[in-house]
């Protein structure tokens, strides 16, 4: 079912491996994507609220009368949530709240001299748009990942789009309704794709000129090739999280894990989407025979089992072999995934030494599913091996570190001969004229 690729050995036959091109990764290609989302984006500018009907009547294949979701419907929607469902989503706020309060950023000052003090100031983004998908899953879940992160950085005006869903009368999926209601988020708008990342970016007005959205600073959460690329398109006028893509695991595990957990996990992520990867990194053949066994046997009874099967056999997925884990640790490395589950016998200790994942979960009793919904973590991770040089959401996402210099007069002249001489030297001489101009000789 899965594909295997055999590194073991190949160190010790002193060739030098070149882990990330060796390592099975699905090519998103955004970049194609851009041709089709550039005229959608351009028709949300001009165009408006008009535009955004039209193509959530193209995309979505619903007729909407309004883009933004009535107060109303969102109190409807909680009202009729089912009670473990609110329970449940009560806690994953509650932890996620607890954690990403605490996560908060403080400002700091520092005094560089007696009299000279910088300081970094904290200062939350003012209008956020928040994408949460709506395609083939829906995501309350990412409601809760996304607006916890804002609202604990301070943020004071928080839209969210998602799509329209036909089944429930051209308004988001009711559970997302219900957790923006639980969240307090009043601004709801019932647009997806492309078309939702424009209407943050521009704006939307009504053809009459009657303002609907306005625009926002920064847009978060994840989406389908076509939301990634409106993304990448609008950065600049807006700023943007990592690109979210299709999801990924990466299990490195020994012959301590269980196979059973193991697939388990490996299915759990694949079921996101056809395009999802998931790849274990062992170096235990029977494990990794095991694993296979297990998901032979999980696979046929799991809900979603085409999408499963064609993420499982897709190009993307596979098992990794490698000699120790010392090697498998390169290999994750090199991988970076978005998740990385450590499930060997000293897995706090080896999961101490991971470089590159968007977030890591150690030993048995962590799993990837938990942190999707109730471990307090964010879930809204960096895919496509973004995880290199880029975090997952955060509450720093929705703060902007400003620096603040304060120098007095003592302090000023203390160091103006520096800026002067670098001054000089850069062949910028006002640079150095604006210092001496406040100590004439
Ligand atoms: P989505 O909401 O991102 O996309 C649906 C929208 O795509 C539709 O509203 C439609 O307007 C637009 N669309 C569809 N076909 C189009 C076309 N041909 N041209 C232009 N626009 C088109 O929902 P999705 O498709 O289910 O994708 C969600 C993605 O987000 C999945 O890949 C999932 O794995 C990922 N995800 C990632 C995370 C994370 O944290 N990394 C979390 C949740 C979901």
């Amino acid at each position: 079912m899965i594909r295997r690729i055999d590194l073991r050995g190949r160190l010790a036959q002193g060739e030098i491996l070149d882990y990330r091109a060796l390592v099975p990764r699905a090519s998103i290609d955004v970049e194609s994507a851009l041709d089709a989302v550039r005229p959608i984006c351009a028709d949300v500018h001009h165009r408006g609220v008009a535009a955004l009907k039209e193509l959530t009547a193209r995309f979505d294949g619903v007729e909407i009368d309004d883009i933004r979701v009535p107060e109303s419907a969102l109190h409807k929607a909680l009202g009729e949530l089912e009670p473990q469902v609110r329970a449940a989503l009560e806690e994953s706020i509650a932890r996620a709240r607890r954690v990403h309060a605490e996560q908060r950023r403080t400002d700091v000052t520092t005094t560089v001299v007696p009299g000279g003090t910088v300081t970094e100031r904290w200062v939350p983004v003012e209008r956020v748009g928040l994408y949460v998908p709506g395609g083939l899953a829906v995501y309350p879940s990412s409601v809760v990942m996304n607006v916890v992160p804002a609202q604990a950085a301070g943020v004071r005006s928080i839209a969210v789009s998602s799509p329209p869903q036909k089944n429930f009368d051209g308004l988001p999926h009711p559970t997302i309704l219900a957790a923006c209601a639980l969240l307090g988020v009043t601004e709801v708008y019932a647009v997806g794709g492309a078309q939702a990342v424009a209407m943050f970016a521009y704006g939307a007005r009504e053809e009459a000129g009657e303002a609907v959205c306005a625009p926002v600073d920064l847009v978060t959460g994840p989406g389908n090739i076509y939301v990634a690329a409106a993304k990448r398109l609008l950065k600049g006028l807006i700023g943007i999280d990592a690109e979210a893509g299709p999801t990924e695991i990466a299990v490195l595990a020994d012959r301590s894990a269980d196979p059973a957990h193991v697939a388990a996990d490996l299915i759990s992520q694949a079921e996101h989407d056809p395009l999802a990867a998931s790849i274990l990194v062992t170096d235990s053949t029977v494990l990794a025979d095991a694993v296979d066994a297990e998901l032979e046997r999980q696979v046929a009874e799991t809900k979603h089992a085409e999408r499963v099967t064609t993420a499982l056999t897709g190009t993307q997925s596979g098992t990794v072999l490698v000699d120790d884990i010392d090697q498998g640790l390169a290999v994750v490395d090199a991988y970076a995934a978005e998740h990385l589950e450590v499930q060997t016998s000293d897995a706090p200790a080896v999961a101490a030494r991971v470089r590159n994942a968007g977030a890591i979960f150690v030993g048995p009793w962590s799993p990837v599913s938990l942190g999707d919904y109730a471990a307090g973590s964010n879930h809204v991770l960096p895919t496509g091996g973004c995880a290199r040089h880029t975090s997952g959401l955060s509450v720093q996402s929705f703060l902007r570190g400003i620096h603040v210099v304060q120098y007095d007069e003592a302090a000023l002249r203390d160091v103006a001969a520096h800026v002067e001489a670098l001054a000089d030297a850069e062949d910028l001489p006002a640079h150095g004229a604006a210092v001496r101009a406040r100590f004439p000789q």
